[in-house]
């Protein structure tokens, strides 16, 4: 989870919602993605997905049996779909999504015995840190479109007037 953990960063670093996907066989690491769908004009460039077209890219096969994903974020429908596709073993996620999470938090894919006869899932793995990173990242997007709306207006935005005036030594006369 910790190499899934480091992918999300990369998609924060590209401006994305910050979301790592890794894909494993034992103990070899076969593929990483992460989410970045504004980046490549592409809906389904979600982390999973990137993970398992590389991965599948990388062992010539569109099926990976006995292969683990991980994932910072609850998977949604389309990657749970892709998920039952390549017939991924085991889905190990971290934070779960209340908004689009196909694993139990809006929808359960792969609880349908239907859909699903080869995935296991684990959810809630390292929840509380693969959560806080999207809420920072939230958060601070938040702020920036507080202070772009404010600068829109001609206003010094609270925050920047806070910190001006606590500055030690703002208010010596040069
Ligand atoms: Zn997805």
């Amino acid at each position: 989870m910790a190499l899934a953990q480091a992918a999300a960063e990369e998609a924060r670093a590209a401006g994305e919602v910050p979301v790592g996907a890794v894909l494993v066989r034992g103990d070899e690491v076969i593929a990483k993605g992460f989410n970045h769908p504004i980046g490549a004009h592409d809906p389904s460039a979600h982390a999973e997905m990137i993970a398992l077209r590389a991965a599948a890219q990388a062992v010539e096969n569109y099926r990976l049996p006995g292969c683990e994903l991980y994932v910072t974020l609850e998977p949604c429908l389309m990657c749970a779909g892709a998920i039952m596709h390549a017939r991924i073993a085991r889905v190990v996620f971290g934070a779960r999504d209340p908004k689009t999470g196909a694993c139990g938090s809006v929808v359960d894919a792969f609880a349908n015995p239907q859909l699903n006869h080869h995935t296991t899932v684990t959810g809630g793995v390292l929840e509380t840190e693969c959560g806080a990173a999207l809420k920072s990242f939230f958060a601070e997007r938040r702020r920036a479109s507080r202070e772009a709306r404010a600068a829109a207006r001609g206003e010094v935005p609270a925050d920047a007037r806070v910190e001006t005036h606590s500055e030690p030594g703002s208010a010596e006369p040069l």
